[in-house]
């Protein structure tokens, strides 16, 4: 039995469909034709050249990322910079390239952020913020969720550090207040500061904010970047165990890769 790229395009889509992607986002089918066959699928936050060496290595010909490899406009595959090198690479490789980027991030089941609630132990709540346009309470950026029991913002931080494996959590001034209910955003999601005060959480945790941003919590709530690739991490598990329960024909293998740009001297 064999299983085409189309098929497990159309079930990544059945779990989060393109029509959910941020207008600037690049998700789908990058490289590649739909009626290839899958001999075996890496999933990586961010295919890298590495990443594609080490699918070449364990037999795989789809590479699944969740940020995707080509973004802008390319009018010239010459090498000159990473966006042409990965294409390059995948084009002689014979390397499929699929990204699933914003539509799972708008997506509440099984999406990015109900996968980083899980690892917090947040019980869900709904979507901090519904899709223009969009009643789909299912759909949107951001989720609201609580804990069973308040914790102290100590013990609060202790838990994120711990579960998220953050090095360096960059927070706002404590509030002084328990922290129950708490709305988080995997990636970049300074956006939805005002959305996390309406909806009276004790903490907003996310990445990529800014400087002039943190003062916006204004002592309303616990402002928590505890880094981008940190909060977005468990996706690649998250989509690997999909794939993996869904199709018995071929191998789907989590990147043994930590692909995090970003490095902390401590
Ligand atoms: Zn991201």
């Amino acid at each position: 039995m064999k299983t085409l790229c189309g098929e497990v395009i159309e079930f990544l889509e059945s779990i989060a469909p393109l029509h959910l992607q941020e207008s600037y986002d690049n998700s789908g089918l990058l490289v590649g034709h739909p009626e290839q066959v899958v001999k075996g699928v890496l999933v990586c936050l961010d295919c890298t050249e590495p990443v594609m060496d080490e699918a070449l290595s364990k037999g795989c010909n789809m590479i699944v990322s969740h940020h995707p490899p080509i973004f802008y406009g390319v009018k010239k595959i010459t090498g000159s910079n990473l966006t042409e090198r990965i294409i390059e690479k995948a084009i002689k490789n014979d390397l499929m390239l699929y990204a699933i980027h914003t539509n799972l991030d708008n997506t509440l089941a099984n999406g990015v952020n109900e996968q980083m609630a899980r690892k917090l132990g947040l019980e869900i709540d709904g979507i901090l913020k519904g899709m223009a346009g969009n009643p789909n309470p299912m759909v949107g950026a951001g989720l609201m969720g609580y804990f069973s029991d308040p914790m102290t913002e100590t013990q609060f931080l202790q838990r994120l550090q711990e579960r998220m494996k953050a090095t360096v959590i960059r927070h706002t001034s404590l509030i002084n207040k328990p922290i129950q209910k708490v709305a988080i955003c995997g990636g970049a999601g300074s956006f939805l500061l005002e959305e996390a005060k309406k909806a009276g959480v004790q903490a907003l945790v996310t990445a990529d904010f800014k400087y002039h941003q943190f003062f916006d919590a204004d002592g309303d709530l616990l402002v928590c970047d505890i880094g981008h690739y940190e909060s977005e991490q468990y996706t690649i598990e998250l989509i690997q165990s999909l794939l993996s329960g869904n199709f018995p024909t071929f191998a789907a293998h989590c990147t043994g890769i930590n692909t995090n740009p970003v490095q902390y001297f401590t």
